[in-house]
């Protein structure tokens, strides 16, 4: 172990909260103003307008300071009542703690999952979620919730064709998803997949700190809110999304936070969600070709699923992940991501998000590589060379 501070930055390779850009650090500096007065409300506008390009929306999107559990309370609270039926589909730890939530709040929640725990290592099955729907006759359902980016095993589910199952049961039952690790990594239609509530963070592909959370919301789900009786105040749509068209907020915003996000907006709306979200494949495929040239196995076990915000590394047998992650984090001073809920000790993961690039990326697969050995794994090989020649040969949009 390390006895002295080590010099250099740290390397925060967990899939989020991500590093934050310089440009976003200093917006984040500058002094908190009154947020009623006049300056505010046009900080107020910008965001409220911006995100709603990231999230492909002309409808409102609701910023609270909260994490992004907090937004997930919101999203059932403003459209449910106790004892409504609601299918969420088990593609990890993330969907498993959203499930609880919705327990927690007097929702019966149904958790549909593929067999054998095959579903921590695949994604949304639309379906068995259309199968699900075309048995309710009688339209108990009234929420479908899958989770876009499922962080603890890095897969990323496609939300169409939930949409289109849903369609396909001619079923009335809201789409509720949470893209808090997906968005701005992965693409994502608010609109167009017609998605009902979106629910996203901002210390993932935002690249801010933790702190703000995000409802996008439909008219059909603005709709159902008006009739839905489970108990709300801070989280209600209504009063904020009122407020909002003055560009203040009815409670206090975190000011600073806000100057972060009009930073990073900028910055992503700058690059062009397309280039952003090539960026992070290429990211995500350089990390991959290093994992199978170590001989290990991802953790996600569809090709056409894999995320571009994380790569799950599953460990030998008789490995435990987190004794890996400590040499790595003690010797190198890089943070890897846990494995979460039922693969604890099994895997970890690398987070190659937000301001990560190609040299960020590469220390971390050396970090993890000199981790791996010094814990005696025997790896097939080295995997540095495999990411090295895949990001040399292909610049992706980079020379654009
Ligand atoms: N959903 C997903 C997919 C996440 O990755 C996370 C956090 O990592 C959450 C929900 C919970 O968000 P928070 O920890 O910001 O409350």
């Amino acid at each position: 172990k390390l006895d002295q501070h080590p010099a250099g930055r740290h390397f925060l390779q967990i899939p989020g909260p991500s590093p934050s850009p310089d440009r976003v650090l200093r917006a984040m500096s500058y002094p908190t103003i009154d947020h009623r007065g006049p300056e505010f409300a046009k900080l107020g506008f910008k965001v409220l307008s911006d995100i709603k390009k990231i999230f492909k929306t002309e409808q409102p999107v609701i910023i609270y300071p909260a994490s992004g559990t907090g937004a997930w309370e919101a999203a059932l609270v403003n459209t449910l009542s106790a004892g409504d039926h609601v299918i969420m589909f088990e593609t990890g730890h993330f969907a498993t703690l959203w499930k609880k939530l919705a327990d927690n709040l007097g929702l019966k929640s149904e958790f549909l999952a593929m067999p054998d725990g095959q579903g921590w290592r695949n994604g949304v099955q639309p379906g068995m979620i259309e199968a699900r729907l075309r048995e309710d006759t009688e339209h108990k359902i009234k929420a479908v919730c899958v989770v876009h980016n499922e962080t603890s095993t890095g897969v990323t589910s496609d939300i169409l064709a939930v949409r289109k199952a849903i369609d396909a049961a001619k079923h009335p039952a809201l789409l509720m998803v949470d893209t808090i690790s997906g968005l701005a990594c992965a693409d994502y239609r608010h609109d167009e997949w017609g998605v009902d509530v979106s629910i996203s963070g901002s210390q993932k592909g935002l690249m801010l700190p933790p702190g703000i959370s995000f409802n996008a919301v439909s008219p059909k789900a603005v709709a159902a809110s008006e009739h839905a009786r489970l108990p709300k105040s801070y989280w209600g749509w209504k009063e904020i999304i009122d407020v909002n068209k003055t560009g203040y907020w009815p409670s206090t915003p975190n000011t600073n936070l806000l100057y972060a996000l009009a930073e990073c907006l900028d910055m992503l709306l700058e690059e062009g969600m397309d280039k952003v979200f090539a960026r992070h494949n290429r990211l995500a495929e350089a990390c991959r070709r290093a994992v199978r040239a170590w001989g290990l196995e991802i953790q996600c076990a569809d090709t056409a699923v894999y995320s571009p915000v994380l790569t799950g590394i599953v460990m030998p047998e008789g490995i435990d992940a987190d004794v890996v992650r400590k040499i790595i984090y003690e010797r190198f001073d890089l943070s890897l991501g846990t494995g979460l809920g039922k693969v604890k000790g099994k895997m970890f993961r690398i987070g190659h998000l937000g301001d990560c690039n190609d040299l960020t990326l590469m220390a971390t697969l050396a970090g993890c590589e000199m981790g791996m050995q010094l814990a005696g794994i025997k790896l097939a090989g080295s995997g540095l060379p495999a990411a090295m020649n895949y990001l040399c040969e292909y610049p992706g949009g980079l020379l654009a």
